[in-house]
């Protein structure tokens, strides 16, 4: 038994769950999530930093630093979904399968079943790597308006990881088995357990 995936569904599995964002219902769904969680963040965001300090962050608005956000968010969504492939590419060496189905981004493993373990992983790195680098950055940029962008960026970034939360969870606390088995299309996830 490979430790990380298994070529085809072995015997005894079937499959118990899929998540598909190709279907109408779950893809509103999931956008429903995106849009709540961006909106409460920015609240958040707003009252915590930028209603205190508005005069400074006015101050020190530039429409170049407008151009870097705007930049730097697809940048963010690419490499968001890098993040994924490179845990699939390093612990398994499987074709990748990546894509973009508006408002939403994908990475997939699509010819393998993935464990328990390189699933989580795989749907952990992108938020725990740039939820880090947001922070830091944060702490280490002085600029009012840029940590404002900053903070605009971290708010899209944790609404933009729901879908990856929503496995998280599931893995969390229905699929508690490292057993588990997981085929990832990329929009569409398939959860495989054991009988
Ligand atoms: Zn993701």
């Amino acid at each position: 038994m490979n430790r990380y995936y298994e070529e085809k569904l072995p015997a005894g599995y079937s499959e118990t769950l899929v998540i598909d964002a190709n279907d109408k219902k779950q893809r509103m769904l999931l956008q429903v999530a995106a849009i709540i969680t961006v909106a409460a963040l920015i609240n958040v965001f707003f009252f915590i930093y930028a209603l205190p300090r508005l005069d400074e962050i006015a101050a020190d608005f530039k429409i170049v630093k407008c151009i870097c956000f705007i930049i730097a968010y697809p940048l963010y969504v690419v490499l968001h979904e890098l993040t994924h492939g490179l845990v699939y590419k390093v612990l398994t060496r499987k074709k990748l399968a990546f894509g973009f189905k508006p408002p939403s981004a994908f990475c997939g493993v699509p010819d393998i079943y993935t464990y328990r373990f390189t699933s989580l992983l795989s749907l952990f790195a992108p938020l725990t790597v740039y939820s880090a680098l947001f922070v830091f950055m944060f702490f280490i940029i002085n600029e009012p308006f840029s940590r404002a962008m900053i903070l605009l960026l971290f708010a899209l970034h944790l609404s933009g990881c729901s879908g990856d939360l929503y496995g998280i969870g599931l893995f969390l606390f229905r699929f508690k088995s490292p057993a588990t088995l997981r085929r990832d299309f990329g929009p569409k996830q398939v959860y495989c357990t054991k009988d």
